[in-house]
């Protein structure tokens, strides 16, 4: 394989911090040379040394290190690399990456080592992708959805879907070449049959975006209610640690807060709202604004209210949140807290009645008793909550688009599709539907880096969000 680059890059290959050892990492058609410049192997040289070999050397009055050798293409970039494992010395990794540049070597860009890889041919560009995925996933699901784009599953769809494309474009250009002689290669039934198959694979992946979206950044959770109710406990109590301020002053949780918690393998992302009340303080009004922005963004609503407070009172406060949920894309919880203040048969007397409101008026609310202070229910709302979004615990083979980018494209190749539907539905010449079945496969291309139109730009934009090293 020839590779692209001429010049040799470094960089740190892990964070500054507390640690055993810190890797360094060459990569480029002088990696071995430099790396001989600043490391003295006992008694050979890294250029001399085959791959898949790890040597003991001195960098002089600096560290000992260990160098691992890996011989192009059989490295992670496809190019002659090294990796020069230090002790966990900021002081030592700054100076050995200065020593190696001052022999020849270039401190690489963010995401330049995957850039690599990607450009000589190691991986596709939705692979490429993932690995910013795989680094950043903290949860089961998102490991799982990672993994499966870098190890090729969602370029295997995509491989699908782009022979099916090309069949279909191969044999309508057919005709266009016997075009004099008025030949149908293709049957236009079964390429409508095709083309609806084919558009429906797409529309369920692009589909699956929402639910990548929520595996990848977490389930938004809304924690709304009026002062007081108790929002900021709770969200202490899900956290097991002080976060949100808690007082008995209305008006406290001015701004939302947001905060993260694993459940059971499922990111949730907890979103602590202001009390929604009338308000003259034209701070608090503008957190209130941002509770009902919250709300209409959440997945989940947990609608919390104080139990002690009549149930007229209660009544009306649901309503006024009620009627800002969409039932048909959200889920809703009513909790009703601080019931460790109310008797057991008041209680279940409040219940039954908010019951019947909640069910007279067709919302669709799970109803939990809770006493947030005293951590009371707590383990059940999280058991709940993770039944809620079960399903996104990923099989191990599942595909999610978890890529605005991807999407993107997705939904232009569904789009391009449609007209080719259209188009044929009406007899409009082959030649058209053979351009727009063209542009659907350009979008699939795109997603795999195989048909990029401005590849510096988009190569420049999905790179740059990596981190150096990477
Ligand atoms: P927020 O305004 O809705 O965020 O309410 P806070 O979490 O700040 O709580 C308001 C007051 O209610 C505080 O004094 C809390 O200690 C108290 N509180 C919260 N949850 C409970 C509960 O389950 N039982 C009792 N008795 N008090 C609670």
């Amino acid at each position: 394989m020839k590779n692209l680059y001429q010049d040799t890059i470094v960089a740190p290959a892990t964070t500054p911090g507390t640690g055993a050892i810190s890797i360094v990492r060459i990569s480029g058609p002088e990696a071995f040379r430099i790396t001989d410049q600043v490391v003295k192997l006992a008694n050979r040289t890294v250029a001399d040394a085959p791959g898949y070999t790890i040597h003991f050397g001195e960098v002089p009055a600096l560290d000992d290190v260990l160098v691992s050798v890996f011989r192009a293409p059989h490295s992670y970039t496809g190019e002659d690399s090294v990796e020069i494992s230090t002790h966990a010395s900021a002081y030592i990794v700054q100076e050995l990456v200065a020593l190696l540049i001052k022999a020849g070597a270039r401190f690489a860009e963010p995401g330049e080592f995957t850039r690599r890889a990607f450009l000589n041919g190691k991986m596709d560009l939705a692979q490429a992708e993932a690995v910013a995925d795989v680094i950043s996933s903290t949860t089961a699901a998102s490991h799982r959805v990672a993994m499966n784009q870098l190890k090729g599953g969602f370029s295997k769809e995509l491989a699908g879907l782009r022979s099916e494309l090309l069949e279909m474009a191969s044999l309508l250009e057919l005709e266009l070449d016997f075009s004099e002689e008025d030949v149908e290669f293709a049957n236009r039934d079964q390429l409508m049959g095709l083309l609806k198959t084919t558009q429906q694979h797409v529309d369920r992946l692009a589909t699956s975006f929402h639910q990548g979206n929520l595996i990848k950044n977490g389930v938004p959770v809304a924690i709304v209610g009026p002062a007081n109710a108790g929002k900021s406990t709770l969200l202490n109590a899900l956290l097991g640690e002080e976060r949100a301020i808690v007082t008995d002053i209305p008006g406290t949780t001015r701004d939302t807060l947001e905060e993260t918690l694993n459940i059971d393998g499922i990111l949730f992302r907890f979103i602590d709202t202001a009390g929604i009340r009338e308000s003259q303080d034209t701070v608090e009004k503008l957190g209130i604004e941002r509770s009902f922005q919250s709300l209409s963004k959440a997945e989940i609503v947990l609608i919390m209210l104080d139990a002690t407070q009549p149930v007229e009172e209660l009544e009306t406060e649901l309503q006024n949140i009620c009627c800002k949920l969409d039932f048909s894309r959200q889920k809703g919880f009513l909790l009703l807290n601080k019931t460790d203040r109310l008797e057991p048969d008041t209680c279940n007397k409040k219940v039954i009645d908010l019951n019947n409101f909640v069910t007279s008026h067709n919302y669709q609310l799970i109803i939990a008793k809770l006493s947030a202070k005293k951590e009371e229910g707590i383990q059940e709302l999280k058991t709940a909550l993770f039944q809620a979004e079960k399903d996104l615990i990923p099989n191990e083979d599942a595909c999610f688009v978890t890529n605005a980018r991807h999407f993107e494209a997705l939904q232009n190749a569904s789009a391009a599709l449609q007209t080719c539907r259209t188009s044929l539905s009406r007899g409009i010449p082959t030649d058209l539907v053979s351009e727009d079945l063209r542009r659907a496969l350009a979008s699939i291309n795109a997603i795999l880096g195989t048909d990029l139109l401005d590849p510096v730009e988009i190569l420049h934009n999905i790179f740059r969000n990596h981190c150096i090293g990477k």
